[in-house]
C-alpha cells in the first residue's frame, strides 16, 4: 500500500509544492500525520510559549493523483483513522470568550487508549477521531490554517471514518494533503483546539472526471453535508444552505418547492468552527 510519512508535510496548500507521493484513481493511501503542534508538546515537561513550533497545522503530503485535472472532483473515502496515545488540549486566553477566565496558557496531556479519552476528573469519554485539515492545492498558496472551497482547515467533526469527502480540483494531480487530527472535538471548536493528536489516516481516492462542485461535500449512508464558508457565521450559514438547495435541485432532481420543504424540515445547520478568520458551517441533510 502507498504510504506518506509524516516527515513529508506542508504548511500551505500550493500548486508549487512538490508531490511527496503519486497514486492512481482508486488507490488506497495511508497518511501518517503529526498533531497540529508538530508533536511539540507530547513529551512531558514541554511548555506552551517556550517550546512552540514555528508553524502549526502540518499537513502530510501532497499526494499527486494521476489523470486528475482542473475541473474534476476528488472523491475521498475515509476508510480509517488511527490516533496516538497522547492528545493535547491547550487552555488559555485564546480568544474573547476565554480571556476572562485564563491568564496563561496550559497544556493538558490527555490519555487516549482503546477508543476512550480520559478527561479531567478521570472522566472517560469515547473518542470520535476526525480530520481537521484535508485539502487540495490552490494557486493562492493558502495556509493550512485556513478553510476554503479547496478544503483545508475545515474542522468539521463529521469528517471521520466512514464518511466520503468531495473536493473540487484546482491543479493537475490535485495535490492532496491531510493533517490536524482530533481524537475528539465539539461542534464550534470554541477553544480554538480539538483534542490534538498524531495518527494515521487511510483513504481511497477516486477522480470524478469533469464533475464540478461549488463547495466541499461530505456524504455517508445517512446524510449529505455541505460545508459553507464565510467571514461571518451568518454568511457561512447562507452559503451552506444555498449550496445544499442547489444540490437537491440539480443533483437530486427535486423541484424548488420539494427541495425547500425537505431542506427546511430535514436539514440541520451546524457550526463546524467559528474560531478561524474564515468560518465553516455545515448544512446537514438527512437522506
Ligand atoms: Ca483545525
Ligand atoms: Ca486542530
Amino acid at each position: 500500500m502507498i504510504q506518506i510519512e509524516k516527515a513529508n508535510h506542508v504548511f500551505n496548500m500550493s500548486i508549487f509544492n512538490a508531490p511527496a507521493q503519486f497514486c492512481h484513481s482508486g488507490d488506497i493511501i495511508k497518511f501518517e500525520t503529526m498533531d497540529c503542534f508538530s508533536n511539540a508538546f507530547i513529551a512531558e515537561g514541554t511548555e506552551f510559549g517556550v517550546d512552540n513550533p514555528k508553524n502549526t497545522n502540518p499537513a502530510t503530503g501532497p499526494l499527486y493523483i494521476y489523470d486528475c485535472q482542473i475541473g474534476d472532483t476528488l472523491k475521498i473515502e475515509i476508510l480509517d483513522i488511527e490516533v496516538g496515545e497522547v492528545g493535547i488540549f491547550v487552555t488559555g486566553p485564546v480568544n474573547a470568550l476565554f480571556e476572562n477566565y485564563f491568564e496563561r496558557f496550559m497544556i493538558n496531556r490527555i490519555k487516549v487508549k482503546n477508543g476512550f479519552a480520559t478527561l479531567p476528573r478521570n472522566m472517560d469519554v469515547p473518542t470520535r477521531p476526525m480530520i481537521g485539515v484535508i485539502g487540495v492545492a490552490t494557486d493562492g498558496a493558502l495556509s493550512t490554517g485556513l478553510p476554503g472551497i479547496h478544503g483545508g482547515n475545515l474542522d468539521c467533526n463529521d469528517i471521520c471514518k466512514g464518511s466520503t469527502l468531495y473536493l473540487p480540483v484546482f491543479t493537475e494531480g490535485g495535490l492532496l494533503a491531510i493533517g490536524d487530527l482530533h481524537a475528539l472535538m465539539g461542534d464550534g471548536e470554541i477553544g480554538e483546539c480539538g483534542l490534538e493528536i498524531e495518527g494515521m489516516v487511510t483513504i481511497r481516492v477516486t477522480v470524478l472526471k469533469g464533475k464540478r462542485i461549488a463547495s466541499p461535500i461530505l456524504e455517508t449512508e445517512d446524510f449529505i453535508e455541505i460545508i459553507g464558508l464565510g467571514s461571518t457565521l451568518e454568511e457561512a450559514s447562507q452559503n451552506a444552505s444555498r449550496d445544499m438547495l442547489d444540490y437537491m435541485i440539480h443533483e437530486l432532481n427535486m423541484s424548488e418547492n420539494d427541495a425547500a420543504v425537505r431542506l427546511c424540515l430535514c436539514g440541520n445547520l451546524k457550526i463546524c468552527q467559528h474560531v478561524n478568520s474564515v468560518k465553516t458551517v455545515a448544512m446537514k441533510y438527512l437522506k
